[in-house]
């Protein structure tokens, strides 16, 4: 199963027609991808450009196969290529690609979420996380009539300018504090604070009064590494915003419909004013949702003032992809995907301990990842102090036998449901080399 020898099993190996097909790359595309983690920098080598995917399994471009540790990270709750959702979609090729008017899908997806998630009255339909964020937020103000946001170090909520402070493992990653090309202007109405941190919200409340429109926070992060929320941190936010007339909204889109059938709020139970959605919804295609209380809902245009629009929202391929896929998350999937996870925990957990090697296995559900640390993460300042030197170790090691984890140590790692003992048994014999790898 290696492809290089043990001694160099935690470096970067040779790839051909990956290392070919990103040279080509970079002559055209920036940094020779389209989403800058892609690239491989955290971890160093070349990316693996993947040429199909079947159930947990990827197919690189030289014929490698991989375990999928990502899952497009985050949407292949199924696996890939699951037959539901391509016959839904090759159905819905058939009918016709897009009309840019309602459909009926539509509102089947928007019934099915507000199904699955109580405080959700209504949703509008997009096409990426980054824009459900930025429309939530536009809307919070306009229905405030407040301008300041509090976001959370080290959660991401997409490239929403005045969310691009603090924002995780992508910007970590290539060390810019913000990003040129925010103004100082958006930046600074964005208040960036600690995650899991109440007095630091009580003490933003108390400096800003009656101007923070919202508080924004990923339901669970997952982008700082998995830190899930401090018991009563979430109900914490819920209850000084309500004291402060502001809103709450829960960044679903990492944990929406994955983590269980109505995401972090089915696991924890607060009632957030806001959510937004994307990455499972849209099975594998670009679709993304923003909703919450019908009255906050009701500003948007066309029946209110605050405008958000899209040429493709509520596409009918995107939405007949995620109907497919939301319909076949039964209950089994969940319990086999939090099963899973904690078995492989585990199985990562024994490895390194058996080498000796200091880890925090830090889950939220079914999501998860380790910290090469002494203690347990619970912000972003801990996360990026953990010693990232030895995850890419492991990372190259576990790609080296045929196992694809995220390639920064500041991702979740996820599971499908086609994550069966197959892919344990590959993941279980990977792991003495790699644990030896970041030792
Ligand atoms: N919010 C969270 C919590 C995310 O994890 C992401 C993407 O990873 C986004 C928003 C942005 O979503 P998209 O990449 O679809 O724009």
């Amino acid at each position: 199963m290696s492809i290089v020898d043990v001694d160099r099993i935690g470096e970067p190996a040779a790839a051909p027609e990956s290392d070919a097909l990103f040279s080509r790359a970079q002559k055209t595309v920036p940094g020779g991808v389209n989403s800058p983690v892609r690239a491989f920098r955290a971890v160093g080598g070349t990316p693996r450009f993947m040429a199909s995917g079947k159930g947990a399994y990827l197919t690189d471009a030289d014929g490698r196969e991989y375990v999928d540790l990502i899952c497009s990270w985050g949407p292949m709750i199924l696996g890939h290529a699951h037959p539901a959702v391509q016959e839904a979609v090759y159905d819905a090729i058939a009918h016709g690609t897009s009309f840019g008017t309602p459909t009926l899908n539509e509102v089947l997806l928007a019934e099915e979420i507000v199904a699955r998630v109580d405080p959700v009255e209504s949703v509008r339909l997009v096409s990426s996380g980054t824009e459900a964020t930025m429309s939530a937020i536009r809307l919070a103000r306009g229905f405030t009539g407040r301008t300041k946001v509090i976001k959370f170090a080290g959660c991401y909520h997409g490239h929403v300018d005045a969310l691009l402070a603090a924002a995780g493992s992508g910007v970590a990653t290539f060390a810019l504090p913000d990003t040129p090309g925010v103004t100082g202007a958006q930046a600074s109405d964005t208040i960036v604070l600690p995650y899991n941190d109440l007095d630091a919200v009580k003490a933003a409340f108390a400096a800003n009064p009656d101007t923070i429109a919202c508080v924004i926070t990923e339901a669970s992060p997952g982008n700082m590494g998995v830190i899930p929320p401090a018991p009563g941190f979430t109900a914490g936010l819920r209850a000084l915003t309500s004291a402060h007339g502001a809103l709450l909204i829960s960044d679903e889109v990492m944990t929406g419909f994955r983590l269980s059938r109505a995401g972090w709020y089915g696991r924890e139970g607060v009632a957030a004013d806001l959510f937004t959605f994307g990455k499972v919804m849209g099975g594998g295609f670009p679709a993304a949702a923003f909703g919450g209380r019908a009255d906050v809902m009701a500003h948007l245009a066309p029946a209110g003032p605050v405008y958000q629009a899209g040429t493709l929202s509520g596409n009918p391929v995107a939405t007949a992809a995620g109907l497919a896929t939301l319909r076949h998350c039964t209950p089994e999937v969940y319990t086999h995907l939090d099963a899973t996870a904690t078995v492989v925990g585990a199985l990562i957990s024994d490895a390194l301990a058996r080498e000796g090697v200091a880890h925090q296995l830090q889950h939220s559900g079914n999501m998860f990842s380790v910290f090469f640390a002494s203690e347990p993460v619970t912000d972003f300042e801990q996360a990026k102090a953990s010693e990232t030197f030895r995850y890419n170790a492991f990372f190259h090691a576990m790609l080296n036998q045929g196992v694809y984890l995220p390639p920064s140590a500041l991702e979740s790692w996820f599971l499908s449901a086609a994550h069966d003992d197959s892919v344990l048994d590959r993941i279980a014999s990977a792991l003495p080399l790699a644990a030896k790898a970041a030792a």
